[in-house]
């Protein structure tokens, strides 16, 4: 199943897992897959560790497991190219299609010591390598409402993704963001530069204070003071915590769905409860059909 197909007929939920890695097994990811399958999303997306790190491997065995146990849930392998070969992208693909997998997310990755440019420097390479060479791959693309971490001019963060889109992106999924008027702006700009693929809105219910600074600072997102005065009040309760987290998430999700938004995409960092508190709000209030 294209992820393309589904976002032209119905708004869409999805939700995004890590791979094992540490102590984890792949079997231990295959169940919080299953956990969070019990919501039914259209999707479930795997990160991927850029760098050719074993990591990548375990992407390719989890979304194989997902799309081989979870239908109709698809699964989206994540790739970077960033310090990548084309015969690293081939080998990675090769099995992701044998295994069914046909839905990939086309990334750079972040830029690291080591880290060299080898056949992709953009994602925009990546894409238009996938695109000739694998016609069957339904490709995704990461966007940015605040604008990447790189690039201080928005206007010129848009150019680059609509470039990126036109060689041959099916859909976008957004950074995490905690001011919906910032995504909002972002779309009316996409539109104005006439990126016309979906715009999936990435959303991550903070679950402590620590997640949330370390997840904002990775990605350049901005943190408004209403979150700041509502983790402020939960105090150190880690269960308060998460709870002004789930709440706050909510009213984002109310607000995107009254909005009209083309899906939503949760980051529900390998916790099922995540999945299960955001797909109920989303019953709630009409988005998801129960
Ligand atoms: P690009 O689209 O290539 O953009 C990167 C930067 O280059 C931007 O600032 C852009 O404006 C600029 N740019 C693009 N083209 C040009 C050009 N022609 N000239 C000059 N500048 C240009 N990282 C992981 O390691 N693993 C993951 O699994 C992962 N999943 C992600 C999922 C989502 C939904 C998102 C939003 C991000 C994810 N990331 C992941 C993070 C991502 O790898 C980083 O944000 C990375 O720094 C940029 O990747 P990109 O694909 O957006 O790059």
């Amino acid at each position: 199943m294209r992820i393309s197909d589904v976002l032209s007929t119905k708004q869409t939920f999805s939700c995004e897992i890590f791979p094992p890695k540490g102590d984890m097994s792949v079997d231990t990811a295959a169940d919080i897959a299953h956990g969070i399958c019990e919501t039914k999303p259209d999707w479930i997306s795997v990160t991927f560790s850029a760098g050719g790190s074993n990591n990548s491997a375990n992407t390719a065995q989890i979304a194989a497991r997902i799309q081989g146990e979870l239908a109709p849930t698809a699964a989206l392998a994540h790739l970077t190219c960033l310090g990548s070969s084309r015969r690293n992208v081939d080998e990675y693909v090769e099995k992701l299609l044998a295994s069914g997998v046909t839905n990939v997310l086309a990334l750079r990755g972040d830029r690291a010591p080591g880290r060299e440019v080898i056949d992709f420097e953009y994602a925009a390479d990546l894409v238009a390598y996938l695109k000739a060479k694998y016609p069957q791959v339904c490709i995704g693309a990461a966007c940015y409402p605040e604008g990447h971490v790189e690039c201080e001019d928005l206007n010129a963060d848009v150019e680059h993704l609509k470039a990126k889109v036109d060689a041959g992106v099916d859909f976008l999924v957004t950074q995490l963001f905690f001011n919906n008027e910032d995504f909002y702006r972002f779309r009316d700009r996409c539109a104005r530069a006439r990126v016309k693929v979906p715009i999936v809105a990435g959303i991550m219910p903070f679950t402590s204070v620590k997640q949330i600074q370390r997840m904002a600072f990775n990605c350049g997102a901005s943190i408004p003071a209403t979150v700041v005065k509502r983790l402020v009040a939960a105090g150190d309760d880690p269960e308060a915590q998460r709870q002004a987290g789930t709440e706050y998430a909510c009213e984002q999700l109310r607000d995107l769905a009254r909005n009209g938004v083309d899906g939503i995409h949760i980051y529900s960092m390998n916790k099922p409860v995540v999945a299960r508190d955001t797909y109920d709000c989303l019953v709630d209030c009409g988005y998801i059909k129960g």
